[in-house]
């Protein structure tokens, strides 16, 4: 039989405010343990939480970035649990009245657009962190209580998504456009974007939906797309041996590729989520979110199609060049400066993004500034400096921060173009390869190649190759 896989994910982003939720402490992450709390996010008594406008803000970004509904009153509700990170004993999370509801993620897959909707988009407070020993013969466990509080956005999918490689580009979608808005750094790594995924299988053609797993601690994208086609082939070995899945969480180990089983899955009675008593309802109106719409950037689809219809470039150039607002910023600096899209999204996609993986930075910490690296190629463009020697060039700029022309002077860089000096390279090679010439004036023109070859090879690449090539086409048809 053949199974078709159903997948909903749900994505805690971490808000980049500066201090938390319901309270002044600082939300930076990192900081010495347990340094950042106060009475508010420990939930000592009597203390009384005051909503974050800017985490509203945020989340009203994402809302309306994704054509989602802001709803006009939304409630904070108290999600009751109990575990060793989260003082309270409850989280305060949204429930039947979210901030936003509907709205959708597009992404391309194989070059076909498709869109997965949203449930929706609510606002929370994050619990605290357990650190476990890393030698498990030691049975204790500390706990880090300065995330309590950091304000998230949880973003619901619909469960639309189905094959793991559609999870992973819906991720990779999203990721993009927390960062491009500003509201969340996107760092897997830091838990600053959590994944949890749904997923459950049915007979292709069957409508309703299968038993449920929820596979959690995902800290990568391509961990979520490993973790999920893991669990898709382990339901369906489950199911075709004449078992059945089991409703449950399951935690996702990266190191050896298995989900293990957690804890027996809750229902959403099990939290008792009832209206928080300190918090009044949210009231959003038309002017915040008329406010918010016009604070809006370019977004990462958009801007793609910017790119390819205002500059000429490939789709795909497009893609990689988009793929952080930042890149697509330095992209759109050089061409500004250098005038040549092409020659522009070249140079980024092979020399800038080869050396950004080798550093393990990103593009705001590149050694050659745009303006540098625009200037470069406008020489290139008008063959001040051959491509050889470009790349020359851009070698030393890397640990030479001084002005280009400072370089390519000291460097004895500059490029021969002297039509006397060249000429009489070229006699003398001429001179010393008398059998080639006969052989070319015989008719072997593609020793033509031979001859530029040796002519780079004497000036030792700095020939500018158009006037070499003239002269030397002139003085052998000679
Ligand atoms: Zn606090």
């Amino acid at each position: 039989m053949n199974y078709e896989a159903v997948i909903g994910l749900e994505v805690h982003a971490q808000l980049l405010t500066t201090s938390k939720i319901f309270c002044g402490c600082s939300a930076s992450f990192g900081q010495e343990p347990n340094s950042a709390t106060c009475p508010v996010c420990l939930g000592l008594p009597g203390a009384l939480p005051v909503l974050n406008k800017r985490a509203v803000d945020f989340a009203l970004k994402m809302i309306l970035a994704v054509g989602g509904e802001v709803g006009k009153q939304s409630v904070f509700a108290r999600k009751n649990y109990f575990y060793p990170d989260l003082p309270k004993g409850y989280q305060v999370s949204q429930y039947d009245k979210p901030i936003g509801v509907g709205g959708a993620i597009s992404f391309i897959d194989g070059g076909i657009g498709k869109s997965v909707n949203l449930t929706r988009i609510h606002l929370e407070e994050d619990a605290g962190k357990s650190l476990h020993p890393e030698n498990t013969s030691q049975d204790y466990t500390r706990v880090d209580v300065n995330r309590c509080g950091t304000p998230l956005i949880e973003i619901v999918s619909e469960p639309e998504i189905r094959t793991p490689h559609e999870a992973f580009l819906y991720l990779h979608s999203l990721k993009q456009i927390v960062e491009y808005l500003g509201i969340c750094d996107g760092n897997m790594e830091e838990g600053s974007l959590r994944c949890d995924a749904n997923v459950s299988i049915r007979p292709v053609g069957e409508t309703t939906l299968g038993t449920k797993t929820e596979v959690k601690n995902l800290n990568s994208i391509r961990g979520v797309e490993r973790a999920i086609t893991y669990e898709i082939g382990r339901q369906i070995a489950v199911v075709s041996s004449g078992g059945k899945v089991v409703q449950q969480t399951l935690l996702y180990n990266d190191a050896d590729g298995k989900c293990y089983p957690m804890r027996s899955k809750e229902q959403s009675h099990d939290y008792r989520y009832f209206p928080d008593p300190d918090l009044v309802t949210l009231t959003v109106d038309a002017s915040w979110i008329d406010r918010i719409a016009a604070s809006l950037p370019e977004l990462p689809m958009a801007r793609r199609e910017r790119f390819v219809s205002v500059y000429g470039i490939p789709a795909y150039d497009a893609e990689v060049l988009t793929t952080t607002s930042q890149l697509a910023d330095y992209f759109e600096a050089v061409v500004k400066e250098c005038a040549d899209a092409k020659l522009a999204s070249n140079w980024i996609m092979t020399e800038v993004l080869a050396r950004l993986k080798d550093q393990h930075i990103d593009v705001s910490k590149f050694a050659i500034s745009s303006q540098r690296l625009g200037r470069l190629i406008g020489k290139i463009k008008s063959k001040a400096v051959t491509g050889k020697m470009a790349k020359d060039l851009f070698e030393l700029m890397l640990s030479d921060s001084r002005d280009l022309d400072a370089i390519i002077s000291e460097k004895g860089l500059a490029p021969v173009t002297d039509s006397g000096d060249l000429e009489k390279l070229i006699d003398k090679i001429i001179g010393d390869h008398p059998d080639e010439v006969a052989r070319y004036r015989e008719g072997k023109t593609k020793l033509f190649a031979f001859f530029v070859g040796q002519l780079m090879k004497a000036t030792q690449g700095k020939a500018d190759p158009e006037t070499a090539g003239a002269l030397l086409k002139a003085r052998l048809d000679r």
